[in-house]
């Protein structure tokens, strides 16, 4: 009844068929109802003759048709979504005569889910609808003498996810249709390689929309760079690969897969993409090489890309030449013949003691010491010449120069890469004299000490001082030679400024004289009091009594003296005017790099040299200690070792060196003396004089009582040469108290701590904050920062006090703003008790208001050395001989002062004409004016005393 055309397909790869009624062989034998009258199945030819199964139905005539079809049950096979292609013809109800109104030209398309394979009943109103199908354009054509119908082909999916199969029931309603072919199929992404991850077959979503994420594996001899990763869409194909794989080491990409390098191939580098050939001087004998090997005798350095030839180690250098001056030799040499194919190169030196020994050149020789210098460096030389300096003179030596490069560690040959000379270095002179001091400062002399040379290369056969007045410059100098590490310089002028430089002689010659020492002569004839001398100490010591007398007279003269200090401030410019080469302080925080400033006023000194005793006490920045130094060629000294605490930050590093960078400018018997700071390894530290008796405030406690005033005047005048050196110095210390004067085991008091000047800077609030020692600042310095000599004059008046109280706290339990106060108020500190009234009275002139009004520090040192007039011409004139006493026995005794008269201590100190005043006033014996102190009018107390009632 029907012909079919083109019928021939074939399948798309993306699509797995589940039926195609064409490829059933025999009857569909599908469930129609009605059975009979309805779908019929006819079997016809297709276009090759090959018999297909269709279903046909043409019940046009009458009415309300419903003739239902059903396949078989399919197997969904996993997949999600259905596609049903239904190839069909339907003719057109035109085309056939008085069929109005029951002719059709659609079918209904239904499906139901089920698990069951072999339904036998399906209720109709269980089949859910896919869609009414009508024809395309297609419709009927007539041809005259035969019937030819187009087929029309429809595709309808839905989605199945609920049962194992389904079922599919075509309802005819009237109309005249063959179903040619009924296939079912649901769409896969067929298996793909991408990046060389493999995508296996997928099937697609449920929804027309759903992308299925899939996972890909990397393929053999690969590994994954990013995670693999494709979707698959609903139409089947591959969407957004992500990531991929990359062949292992030893494998190149080729064709989606990856294949073993060929034999003298490699693949080193995972990002290289294909395998190259071996570089020079190396193999690789199997397939799939990850690396060639370097032949025989070559070699490749850790850090040779795998694609540079193998290299060798060089030969030995070339022509190595000697030049010997003295104790430095110039070696150089020319590069090895072979380089071995690299261009790195370097040489080092060794250096022994001695010559080489035995036929292959053993060593037998000692190392050089670890003193020599080599320069540019002793390693890594990138140049053929090197100097090698601080050899000792007169002594064999043997270099070897070693040619390395980078492929050297492990495979030198060892003598086959080196090249050594043995030779012997010159007689040398002794090196400069750096350390010199000046101990014991008179009118007309100075002693010097100094300390041998460090490399004295030979027996020191004599020193030579050379000296001259510094405005004289070097054109007439003396010269004055001495065996010994000392000399007393004589006959120079008084309040002079000299310089001064030692050098010292071998048979080798003379050294290079040391840097020049300044020193001025003194102007005053009287030794000084409190310095580190023992000569001084013993002056001050046979002093005592007769010191006493003279303070306790002095009382009258100071009392009676207004305007006294701007004169004498006159007095002290003019003296500074006549000493042009007084040095001045230089501020380290001016320097750009701190570090600088260190190394330029302090000493780096190798941590080994320090060795660390005990904790003696706890500064701003971390703990102090005690220990000894050892420098090379040096005695060894006691210490403080001042240290860093650990985790400090930039600013404390720099703050605690300044101390350093300031101390080590200074350079007087009453200034603690800085040997020298570590700052190169950790804990950075600095190293200063050790003081045995610690902090004087302290230390006054401790012995309370136990001083003769004349001892503790001592240790007031030398706390005043301090700081007179330090004003000279134009150096403002801002924290003189007590606490910040160490005194050592003579009782020599010197000032310390210079942390604090810096600090007060920086902060404008520190006179509100706690940092500010308010009790011995000055009015004007706690209200404006106006920090000045003058103001440590106060702060000296304050130590006065301290002292002469033994270590009382000034203004007892007073607070900071009632001391303020009081002080504003014009109240003073009185004097403590068994003060003597002219000290007290210095107190008070330190405590002047107005600043100027203040003594100077070379004031207050005459007055102090007035009072300890030098003995010698008392002494003298008893005639005495009597045994020096101790300083720290009591040596005021009415037996030792009774060898005054009360004129001659008068006289002593410039006061004789008092001597009718104090005569009527019953002071006719040293005994009697011994006792004028100011236990007679204050005794202590803790009430201020306004200032106008004590002056
Ligand atoms: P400073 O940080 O300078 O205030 O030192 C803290 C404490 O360590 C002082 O109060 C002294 O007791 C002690 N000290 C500091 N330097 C020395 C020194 N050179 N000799 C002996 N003791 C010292």
């Amino acid at each position: 009844m029907f012909t079919v055309i083109s019928t021939a397909r074939v399948y798309p790869p993306n699509e797995e068929t589940l039926l195609d009624t064409r490829t059933v062989p025999g009857e569909l034998k599908w469930a129609a109802s009605p059975t009979e009258g309805g779908w019929e199945e006819v079997s016809i030819m297709d276009e090759k003759n090959v018999p297909i199964r269709t279903y046909q139905v043409c019940n046009v005539m009458e009415p309300s048709q419903s003739n239902w079809l059903r396949t078989d049950w399919i197997p969904r096979s996993g997949a999600q979504r259905i596609y049903v292609e239904i190839k069909f013809t339907l003719r057109d109800c035109n085309s056939l005569p008085g069929v109005t109104g029951t002719c059709k030209e659609t079918f209904n398309l239904y499906y139901y889910e089920s698990n069951n394979d072999r339904e036998h009943y399906i209720r109709e109103s269980n089949f859910l609808k896919i869609d009414t199908v009508a024809a395309d354009e297609s419709f009927t054509q007539v041809d005259i003498g035969d019937r030819i119908m187009k087929l029309n082909t429809e595709v309808r999916d839905v989605k199945v996810t609920t049962r194992k199969g389904f079922y599919l029931a075509f309802q005819d309603v009237g109309a005249c249709i063959a179903l040619v072919s009924v296939r079912v199929f649901y769409k896969t992404c067929p298996l793909t390689v991408r990046n060389l991850a493999t995508f296996p077959d997928t099937n697609t979503g449920a929804d027309t929309s759903s992308l299925v994420e899939v996972r890909g594996s990397c393929v053999n001899q690969s590994e994954e760079r990013e995670e693999p990763k494709m979707y698959c869409g609903a139409d089947g194909e591959w969407l957004v690969p992500i990531g991929g794989c990359v062949c292992n080491l030893g494998y190149e990409e080729k064709s989606g897969a990856c294949q073993a390098c060929k034999v003298g191939f490699n693949r080193a580098v995972s990002t290289d993409g294909a395998c190259s050939k071996c570089p020079p001087h190396s193999h690789a004998e199997k397939e799939g090489a990850t690396v060639c090997d370097c032949s025989p005798g070559y070699y490749r350095s850790e850090s040779d890309p795998a694609s540079m030839p193998c290299t060798q180690p060089p030969s030995a250098p070339q022509q190595l030449i000697s030049e010997v001056n003295e104790t430095s030799v110039v070696l150089e040499w020319s590069a090895p013949l072979k380089l071995g194919g690299r261009s790195d190169i370097s040489y080092s030196v060794d250096c022994l003691l001695g010559a080489l020994k035995g036929p292959l050149g053993a060593q037998l020789c000692l190392p050089c010491s670890q003193d020599v210098l080599f320069f540019p460096q002793q390693s890594g030389l990138r140049a053929t010449r090197v100097c090698v300096s601080e050899l000792q003179a007169h002594t064999r030596y043997t270099f070897t120069i070693l040619a390395r490069n980078g492929v050297s560690q492990g495979h030198s040959a060892g003598a086959g890469q080196s090249v050594s000379v043995t030779l012997t270095t010159n007689q040398a002179a002794p090196s400069p004299v750096t350390s010199i001091q000046a101990g014991d400062v008179t009118r007309h002399g100075v002693s010097l000490a100094w300390q041998q040379p460090d490399r004295p290369n030979g027996v020191i056969l004599e020193y030579e001082v050379k000296y001259y007045e510094k405005d004289q410059k070097e054109s007439s100098y003396r010269i004055m030679k001495t065996a010994s590490r000392s000399a007393d310089i004589t006959g120079l002028s008084p309040l002079t400024v000299y310089l001064f430089q030692v050098r010292a002689r071998t048979a080798a010659g003379y050294g290079e004289f040391s840097g020049p020492l300044e020193f001025s002569t003194n102007s005053d004839p009287l030794p000084l009091i409190g310095d580190a001398s023992n000569s001084t100490l013993l002056l001050l010591s046979i002093s005592g009594g007769v010191i006493l007398l003279l303070i306790s007279t002095a009382v009258f003269i100071i009392s009676r003296r207004r305007g006294k200090y701007s004169q004498a401030k006159q007095d002290s410019d003019e003296e500074k005017h006549l000493n042009p080469g007084v040095r001045i302080y230089v501020d380290p925080f001016t320097y750009e790099d701190p570090d600088q400033a260190v190394h330029e006023f302090a000493k780096e000194i190798d941590a080994s040299y320090i060795h660390i005793e005990k904790v003696i006490g706890i500064g701003e920045f971390g703990e102090v200690c005690s220990g000894r130094l050892r420098l090379q060629g040096k005695r060894e000294i006691y210490v403080a070792i001042k240290s860093l605490k650990a985790a400090y930050s930039n600013k404390q590093r720099q703050d605690f060196l300044s101390e350093a960078s300031i101390m080590g400018q200074f350079d007087h018997p009453n200034i603690i003396r800085l040997e020298g700071v570590v700052t190169r390894c950790k804990p950075v530290m600095i190293i200063t004089e050790y003081m045995e008796n610690g902090s004087l405030d302290a230390f006054l406690r401790k012995h309370d009582g136990h001083f003769t005033v004349i001892q503790l005047v001592g240790m007031l005048r030398g706390i005043a040469s301090g700081m007179k050196y330090l004003s000279d110095m134009s150096y403002v210390h801002r924290d003189l108290a007590a606490r910040n004067i160490l005194v050592n085991s003579n009782l020599v008091c010197k000032v310390s701590d210079f942390g604090l000047s810096r600090v007060l800077e920086d902060d404008p609030e520190a006179a509100y904050t706690t940092r500010i020692p308010i009790r011995w600042t000055s009015p004007e310095a706690i209200a404006y920062r106006k920090f000045t000599p003058s103001s440590d004059t106060w702060s000296y008046g304050v130590v006065m006090w301290e002292v002469m109280s033994y270590g009382e706290r000034p203004y007892w339990d007073m607070s900071n703003q009632d001391v303020i106060k009081a002080i504003d108020e014009g109240y003073r500190l009185p004097p403590p008790m068994d003060c003597p009234v002219c000290l007290h009275q210095l107190m008070l002139d330190c405590w002047q208001t107005e600043r100027t009004h203040r003594p100077s520090f070379t004031q207050i040192l005459n007055m102090l050395d007035k009072l300890i007039r030098n003995p010698t011409t008392t002494l003298r004139r008893t005639g005495g001989d009597r045994p020096v006493p101790s300083l720290l026995e009591p040596v005021v005794g009415p037996e030792f002062v009774s060898v005054w008269s009360a004129e001659d201590c008068l006289q002593a100190i410039g006061m004789g004409m008092y001597r009718d005043t104090l005569t009527t006033a019953g002071y006719t014996s040293p005994d009697s004016l011994l006792t004028l102190t100011h236990q007679k009018t204050y005794v202590k107390n803790k009430y201020l005393t306004p200032l106008q009632n004590m002056t």
